[in-house]
């Protein structure tokens, strides 16, 4: 989608499936037990909630892409990382911050194809 720098890492067929829901808690992790956000992610509403975000940058976001994470009260940035767009580790941050935090995607069965 995005017409960046080539990505880090080979193109990925994510293990999930399903719609993303946009409660945006993969991209809001936790940092020093704060509650924290890519500085892009626009939240309308609860993260973690169905609709509760949008990222500023969606159509031009590219695996390996520089972003700083900002604390979600403060606005503060508390760290710096990369966007990981269709990646391996977009999977895993998936998995991590989003998966039973609002996210609605759903690990793919074997055999299963992607919808
Ligand atoms: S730039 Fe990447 S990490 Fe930041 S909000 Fe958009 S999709 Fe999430």
């Amino acid at each position: 989608m995005g017409d960046g720098p080539s990505a880090l890492t080979e193109a990925h067929e994510s293990v999930f499936t399903g719609l993303c829901n946009r409660c945006g808690s993969c991209c809001a992790p936790t940092v020093a037990g704060r509650v924290a956000r890519c500085e892009h992610l626009v939240a309308t509403g609860l993260i973690g909630t169905t609709e509760a975000t949008r990222c500023r940058v969606y159509a031009a976001r590219y695996d390996g892409m520089p972003v700083r994470v900002v604390d979600l009260v403060t606005g503060f940035i508390v760290a710096t990382s990369l966007c990981r767009k269709d990646s391996v580790a977009e999977d895993a941050s998936i998995a991590v911050w989003g998966q039973g935090r609002g996210c609605t995607l759903r690990t793919r069965g074997p055999g299963e194809v992607r919808s």
